[in-house]
């Protein structure tokens, strides 16, 4: 690839692409946006980076707006580079929180419940939290004290909460397990036990937060009476600039009122670039055009218009249209085409998208995600469905 524009990208050889992929959910805004790129130009020239050793206002004045906008709990965030660093803060935040509220026997609490089929990145950390053995194999042995349980069955997660645990990880929406959304009465579930066994509600946001799910987070397009304790996002925070971020709640984690954000302190966590006053004008220009520009509604909108458009060409190939505003899976119904062989439906489909134009990825074996930007024109969106159609139309 060689250029991008709006929801167009072009390669080395000048043909066009639509683009449902956006840099994997990051562009949220699109391929060179004026507001991102003015954003970036403007602080490279003032100040790139000078280390977390000071205090800089584009820091301060990102993490209100990400507590007060995006999150709407009262919390701190911590300034990271990706989504797999996040989840490793959040990570450390459970076992930190797994000493201070230890099990009766006063042994600390390490575990940590995650789901099969999630995501949650490639450091060492992450990868032994996602609940799928192809991300794992041949880096084993992993980091212990995560155990993972079937997406969406409440009593399996009851069963499997033992003294040693400490917290509960989920996706609001699985994002590469195949865009598998959680079920409201479960995120409710999870929510009860873990006020019931005094664990840390953790979701993973970094693909289905920042208005990609119809709401400001995944979460509340779901289940918006629950409350997490820390949430973890990248991906569309900066609208293609490497960025991440965790938050931590507020709330009182014991008698004496300590707040859970209060457990990290100075010198408990760092990252020399997490943070940079480039990477976080940047991410401020996109989350305050994301709130201001509703986006979150618009997400909604378009990502209706996926899901009816494609479920009227009632093609036999297509098993559904799964997921929320514009984190989309096109379910792909096994044996109803041959597929090469070495690959997986949804890489096949997804290369003969690719021939035709149209940038989409894979989510699983048989699902091909739709994750365009968030302000993709109708007209182009309805475009890159033609395509679609067509790769679909000839499977069939
Ligand atoms: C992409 C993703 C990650 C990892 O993010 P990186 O920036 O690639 O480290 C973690 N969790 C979810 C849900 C993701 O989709």
């Amino acid at each position: 690839m060689a250029k991008g524009e709006g929801s167009y990208l072009y390669d080395t050889e000048g043909r066009r692409y639509v683009d449902f992929c956006a840099g994997i959910a990051t562009c949220c805004l699109g391929h060179c946006n004026p507001i991102v790129v003015d954003a970036l130009c403007k602080q490279a020239h003032e100040l790139m980076h000078c280390s977390n050793l000071y205090g800089i206002p584009q820091q301060d004045k990102l993490a209100e707006l990400i507590v007060n906008d995006i999150i709407g709990i009262p919390g701190r965030v911590f300034f990271c580079n990706s989504g797999a660093e996040a989840n490793d803060g959040i990570i450390k935040v459970a076992r930190r929180f797994g000493h201070r509220r230890p099990a009766a026997d006063g042994s600390p609490r390490y575990e940590i419940i995650t789901f099969l089929k999630s995501f949650h990145g490639r450091t060492l950390g992450s990868m032994a939290a996602t609940g799928q053995k192809k991300i794992q194999i041949e880096f084993d042995p992993m980091l212990i004290g995560f155990k993972y349980v079937d997406f969406n069955d409440l009593e399996a997660l009851a069963a499997a909460i033992t003294k040693e645990t400490c917290g509960i990880m989920l996706e609001a929406v699985q994002g590469e397990g195949g865009v598998n959304p959680v079920q409201p009465e479960f995120l409710r579930g999870v929510a009860e036990l873990c006020r019931k066994h005094d664990l840390l509600l953790m979701l993973d946001e970094v693909q289905c937060g920042f208005c990609r799910c119809g709401e400001t987070m995944g979460w509340k397009a779901i289940c918006p009476d629950i409350k997490p304790d820390l949430v973890s996002c990248a991906k569309g925070i900066a609208g293609g600039f490497p960025m991440g971020c965790f938050w931590v709640s507020n709330r009182a984690i014991n008698e004496e009122g300590t707040e859970l954000s209060s457990i990290m302190n100075a010198g408990s966590h760092g990252s020399t670039f997490g943070g940079t006053p480039i990477a976080c004008a940047t991410s401020y220009a996109v989350v305050s055009e994301l709130v201001k520009g509703h986006y979150a509604a618009r997400a909604a909108a378009m990502g209706e218009i996926i899901k009816t458009t494609v479920e009227a060409w009632k093609l036999p190939c297509v098993e559904g249209v799964r997921g929320l505003g514009l984190l989309r899976g096109v379910g792909l119904r096994k044996g109803s085409f041959a597929v090469p062989e070495g690959m997986t439906p949804a890489a096949y489909v997804n290369s003969l998208c690719m021939k035709a134009g149209l940038l989409a990825c894979p989510a699983g074996p048989d699902t091909l995600r739709l994750i365009p930007a968030l302000n993709i024109p109708e007209e182009t969106l309805r475009e890159g469905l033609d395509i679609l159609r067509g790769v679909l139309e000839k499977l069939a």
